[in-house]
């Protein structure tokens, strides 16, 4: 990589440490792996599943580790490897069985990685997946690479608040360095004190304070980086947020074509200075006319859901073929769409109305397979699809109301 301040994975920050212990680069498997090999993955969530669903269509087995009895990939995966993310007995196993090896979360402990990389492929290699498991690495990295985002301070200790809300200005939003996910581990703070009583809250964790920028809309773009350094990008989606979770992608987005191209440019150019392999996210703010780094997902994201109807190939496939070191698909539109998430919320009084949503044919559903719903919990998404964008987003609406 060529950034120079590295995360040390093991939580502070060391300029000094190479990238030699990047995880795809530690074993060298035979490329391509073909149909009928076993690939494995860290994490059974939605993500893992529909990384299974894809692997098992193409014929590969599919070893899912999750310490989730009833995780939403293990249900779809060949084997499925009930033990923590730290265990080494598993990681062994996993290591032992797989041709190749991927996570579908950022928050997999990066020494885990490292740990796997000795036995068998690994994409994204460890020390991309230490700085965009936390904010603070993340940050420093953007800034470090010439990235513009919204202005930021590492908050570390109470102290840290003063220069850096003098820095940021205030209303600002104060967000955990790891493990905050859909809003979650972020408060709005509009004095000093009030962002003091947050980082109390908070137990004094390691924080990013961000200035509250006026966003004119949200864009992600996902995209593909193979060994190689070629990179294949999915169009770029315009994203609402509900507080803080996404809600609704819609494709192609309404942006100029200035911002889609440097969208699209800004987040090739992060990954190959991150050396990534595999599939990755990234998320931007558009301010005042251009755009701001908000977030790097080391993996498939939300809001590139929408790929799995309208592309040639969707993201999940794509993770595959990348991880395999097959030629990366092909990612064409095939059709304007939008995507809408399905919170568990809407199962308080009687549970969604299934009959309406699936009385359109140009709807899809995709539902993970979750048993208990909750407020806020990601249990499925639909795609309308329609070749008119309007129209799209006009039945889509009416879905969510129905729904
Ligand atoms: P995050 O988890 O950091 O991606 O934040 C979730 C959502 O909160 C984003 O998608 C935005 O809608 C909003 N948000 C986060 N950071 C900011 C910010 N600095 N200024 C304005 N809105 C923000």
């Amino acid at each position: 990589m060529s950034n120079e301040a590295q995360p040390n994975l093991t939580g502070t920050y060391d300029s000094k440490r190479a990238s030699a212990r990047s995880g795809s680069e530690s074993f060298r498997a035979a490329l391509p792996i073909l149909p009928g090999a076993t690939l494995g993955i860290l994490g059974g969530g939605q993500l893992g599943r529909m990384f299974t669903i894809a692997a098992r269509t193409m014929g590969y087995k599919v070893m899912v580790l999750d310490p989730d009895f009833s995780s939403p990939a293990g249900q779809m995966a060949d084997v499925h490897l009930q033990a923590d993310y730290t265990d080494h007995g598993a990681l062994r196993q996993l290591g032992a069985a797989c041709a190749a090896v991927t996570t579908e979360f950022e928050n997999v402990p990066a020494a885990s990685l490292i740990e796997l990389a000795s036995h068998t492929r690994v994409s994204p290699g460890a020390q991309c997946v230490a700085i965009a498991q936390d904010r603070s690495h993340e940050k420093s990295w953007l800034a470090t690479n010439g990235f513009a985002t919204a202005p930021f301070a590492l908050v570390y200790n109470e102290g840290d608040l003063d220069q850096g809300s003098a820095d940021t200005g205030f209303p600002a939003l104060l967000k955990v360095a790891r493990f905050g996910y859909d809003g979650k581990g972020q408060a709005r703070v509009d004095s000093l004190d009030e962002a003091r009583a947050a980082f109390r809250e908070f137990g004094g964790q390691p924080c990013v304070l961000e200035g509250f920028v006026k966003l004119e809309c949200e864009v992600s773009v996902v995209l593909a980086r193979s060994d190689a350094g070629e990179c294949v990008l999915f169009p770029v989606a315009e994203n609402r947020h509900e507080a803080g979770i996404l809600d609704v992608s819609i494709v192609p987005a309404r942006v100029s074509d200035t911002i889609a191209t440097q969208a699209r440019d800004m987040a090739r150019d992060i990954a190959d200075k991150l050396g990534y392999v595999g599939v990755m996210a990234v998320e931007f703010f558009v301010v005042g006319g251009r755009l701001l780094v908000n977030e790097i997902a080391p993996r498939p994201h939300n809001s590139g859901h929408y790929t799995l109807d309208a592309c040639v190939t969707d993201q999940f496939e794509q993770q595959v073929r990348a991880l395999a070191g097959l030629p990366l698909g092909d990612t064409r539109l095939m059709s304007p769409v939008v995507m809408v998430n399905i919170l568990g919320d809407r199962w308080t009084g009687g549970g969604p109305n299934w009959d309406a949503l699936l009385a359109h044919p140009n709807v899809k559903l995709h539902l993970y397979g979750k048993e208990s719903a909750r407020p806020g919990r990601k249990m499925g998404h639909f795609n309308v699809l329609d070749t008119d964008l309007p129209a799209a987003l006009a039945l889509a609406e009416r879905m969510r109301e129905v729904l």
